[in-house]
């Protein structure tokens, strides 16, 4: 009770409107600033660590706040002019003010604070590699989604969300987009113009072209474009298709020209109904020597080159020699599970397990692609699905254990009966992908306290930038069954 009074008392000092001045010793989540002034945390937007700064409160909760900032008083050395004049309003990237360099040491430095403070692992026993960044930490994405809405006179405008607010910025020139999102967006803005095509409205829901989505499949040159509509396909195909497919098949690269029909009232992007109003359903993409087929609703990793070196260290933690069982959970299309296939050899098996059916039905379809017959998939949770009479039934005994686990778990980590039942399993190694460390380190916490003797502990921890000038951290780490 006393804390929970202190922590009321320290709330009741500030007020919405005040300014305070305030210095920044940490970063949070989303690229903001947090610094403390007697026990109450301020958030912080565009601040950074070693910074002093004058900053205004906005919204006082207890214990914690959030304020704009006014004025730097001490710049931190690391602070850079950002490279895309949008970078403060839009939400997009949340560190483009923060040199590289620093960018990389904040994101090392995360990954290890999250493993000793909430994953109590002794460091010292431990192997840090350097984090994995980019020599061009710019136009690395292969995947553009942008809102489309009625700007002012009504002309259709495409760009970003302001930060936690639904007004579109317009911006076609994204620093971190690859060539050559802008032309196409320029064009489909050029045809809604032409065709008097108008762009979707929130708050009255109507307006027919909501979202543009992109994917460009670096290794091929493949682009795929997906209109993204709020009335039917076969009216607006009808209606809008051949100008559409005029303007767009005359930019090199684009190989699909989809529509996906979303007339929900939601935040959702996406609905579930898609079809092709010219070319190829899907694209294809190469990460190393494997083939992938990737429809516009699967997941797929957004920046290519930092993947390939992520799942390269993926294989290199597992240490396959021939002829293991690997299981490969929340597998996605199988992007990891192909890489593990192509190292266990005849003798060997990968078992992958994904929730989502179709990306589940991708993953089938590219192991048959890259002729690999040693890998076999389920559908459904983890959690459910590994150590089930399902798995027994398909793949007999083999399947309820395994020599290496790997694990690429959403930003809310595995479940826990999942991390209990891998110690049932006893692999030798688990290795963990992971896109958010502090999730990352409750898990390690619970495996190393293991489970009817089982154990583990962290060998290697590597960190890999996959979202340069933006806030999230990716690493991956080794763990091995203690003996
Ligand atoms: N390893 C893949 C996908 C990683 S993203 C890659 O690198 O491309 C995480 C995946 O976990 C998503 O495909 C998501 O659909 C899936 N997922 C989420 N919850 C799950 C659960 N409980 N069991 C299995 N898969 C799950």
């Amino acid at each position: 009770m006393g804390s929970e009074m202190k922590k009321f008392e320290s709330k009741a000092e500030f007020k919405k409107n005040q300014e305070v001045t305030v210095t920044i010793n940490d970063l949070g989540k989303d690229g903001e600033g947090i610094g403390h002034i007697d026990g109450y945390t301020l958030f912080i937007k565009d601040a950074l660590p070693e910074e002093t700064v004058r900053a205004k409160i906005m919204k006082t909760k207890k214990g914690y706040g959030f304020a704009r900032l006014v004025e730097i008083q001490k710049k931190a050395p690391g602070r850079v002019v950002p490279k895309c004049i949008s970078a403060r309003a839009c939400g997009g990237c949340t560190l483009q003010h923060l040199s590289y360099e620093e960018q990389l040491r904040f994101k090392e430095k995360k990954v290890l604070d999250c493993l000793s403070r909430i994953g109590e692992v002794d460091l010292t026993g431990v192997e840090v590699l350097p984090i994995f960044g980019m020599e061009n930490p710019w136009h690395y994405r292969n995947k553009a989604q942008f809102p489309v809405r009625r700007g002012k006179e009504g002309k259709p405008v495409v760009g970003f969300y302001a930060g936690r607010t639904h007004s579109v910025i317009p911006v076609t020139d994204c620093a971190i987009q690859s060539s050559p999102m802008k032309e196409i967006l320029e064009t489909i803005l050029v045809v809604m113009e032409q065709e008097n095509i108008p762009a979707y409205d929130e708050e009255t829901h109507e307006g027919i072209i909501r979202h543009i989505f992109i994917r460009k499949a670096f290794a091929t040159g493949e682009i795929m474009v997906c209109l993204i509509i709020n009335e039917g396909f076969r009216k607006f195909a009808e209606q809008y298709g051949e100008p559409f497919r005029l303007a767009l098949t005359k930019i090199e690269g684009v190989t699909s020209i989809l529509v996906n029909v979303n007339k929900e009232r939601t935040n959702v992007i996406m609905g579930t109904y898609t079809k092709c109003l010219w070319g190829k359903e899907t694209i294809t993409d190469y990460i190393g020597k494997i083939r992938y087929e990737i429809s516009a609703q699967s997941f797929y990793q957004v920046n290519p080159l930092q993947t390939e070196k992520l799942y390269q260290t993926a294989l290199e933690f597992a240490g396959l020699t021939g002829g293991e069982t690997v299981w490969d959970m929340y597998c996605g299309i199988g992007t990891i599970s192909l890489f593990l296939a192509s190292s266990v050899g005849q003798a060997g098996k990968v078992l992958g397990v994904e929730i989502v059916p179709e990306a589940v039905e991708n993953a089938r379809k590219n192991a048959a692609l890259n002729q690999l017959d040693n890998v076999e998939f389920f559908c459904g949770a983890a959690e459910d699905v590994v150590g089930s009479e399902e798995v027994y039934n398909r793949v007999g005994e083999a399947g309820m254990k395994a020599d290496v686990v790997v694990v690429d778990p959403p930003r809310k980590g595995c479940d826990r009966v999942l991390l209990e039942t891998i110690c049932n399993m006893a692999p030798a190694r688990i290795v963990y992908v992971s896109c958010d460390p502090a999730t990352l380190a409750r898990d390690v916490k619970i495996l190393g306290e293991g489970r009817d003797g089982v154990q583990y502990e962290v060998k290697k921890v590597r960190a890999c930038d996959m979202f340069p000038q933006g806030g999230h951290v990716e690493c991956i780490v080794l763990m091995s069954k203690v003996k």
